[in-house]
Formats: C-alpha cells, sequence, structure tokens
C-alpha cells in the first residue's frame, strides 16, 4: 500500500467509507495500522467513553494499570469496552509455563497491532516464534 502524506485524510477517508459501508472493516484496520496514532473519533461507541470514565472516576482502575486510549483501539461496537490493560498470568499451551502479558505489551497489541479486544493470549514470547517459523516451514513445503 502506498503511504499518504496526509495521514488523517487516508484515515478520515477509509473511516468516511467504512461508514458507507464501501470498504470492510479489516480493509480500514489494514489503514489504521499504517498509522497507529491517529485517533478514530467517534467510531467509538460513546457507551464506551462514558464506561472509561465512569471507571475512573470511581477509582475502579487498577493499581499499575495502563489506562486504554478507545482512540486507538480497533474500531468495534461491541458491548464490552476495554478501558485499561493491567498485567494478566498466563500458562502458554506449548511449554506449559506461567508468564505475564504485561499491561505494556497489551497496549502495543490492542493499539499499535490493532488487535481484536477479545484477544486472549496463548503462547509466550518464545513459543510464539517458534510456531510461527514451524506454520511458515509448513507452507513452503
Ligand atoms: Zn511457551
Amino acid at each position: 500500500m502506498k503511504l499518504h502524506r496526509n495521514p488523517s485524510r487516508a484515515v478520515n477517508k477509509a473511516i468516511e467509507q467504512f461508514k458507507r459501508q464501501e470498504i470492510t472493516r479489516k480493509e480500514l484496520i489494514k489503514v489504521l495500522k499504517h498509522y497507529p496514532d491517529h485517533p478514530i473519533g467517534d467510531l467509538v461507541p460513546e457507551y464506551h467513553r462514558e464506561e472509561q470514565q465512569k471507571l475512573i472516576a470511581n477509582g475502579k482502575i487498577p493499581n499499575g494499570a495502563i489506562i486504554a486510549n478507545l482512540d486507538k483501539q480497533e474500531p468495534n461496537g461491541s458491548y464490552d469496552c476495554k478501558a485499561y490493560y493491567v498485567d494478566e498470568t498466563f500458562r502458554c499451551v506449548d511449554c506449559g509455563i506461567e508468564h505475564t502479558w504485561t499491561a505494556e505489551q497489551q497496549q502495543h497489541w490492542f493499539e499499535v497491532v490493532k488487535g481484536s479486544i477479545y484477544t486472549q493470549i496463548t503462547r509466550c514470547r518464545d513459543c510464539d516464534r517458534t510456531h510461527k517459523k514451524e506454520k511458515q516451514a509448513q507452507q513452503n513445503k
């Protein structure tokens, strides 16, 4: 894809196209990934912003959590709102070792990679790398 000189024009155009259903959510996310810092504005449901504000106002954000930038998450009209990121422990499906998915890593995943807010991490970094290599090797056979 050719990168636009003016990111906000490229993103705003894609957002308008998405609203008119001329492009799919997937295509929109592809554009957003090129400009991860660009806010998606009114594609964030108002009830998500309200829920996040309520959590902050009521002191419901856990210590050490990172408050999410809803404008940078993938556009989703889901009922659920990912208002903040907090360190999560998980057991890797491959090595069986317990790891931490840090708040920073989640922020990167949801706001830069534009991962779905329903993503659950299943593999640690090392196993993920091995898994991807094996998958690639299989495709190249
Ligand atoms: Zn592992």
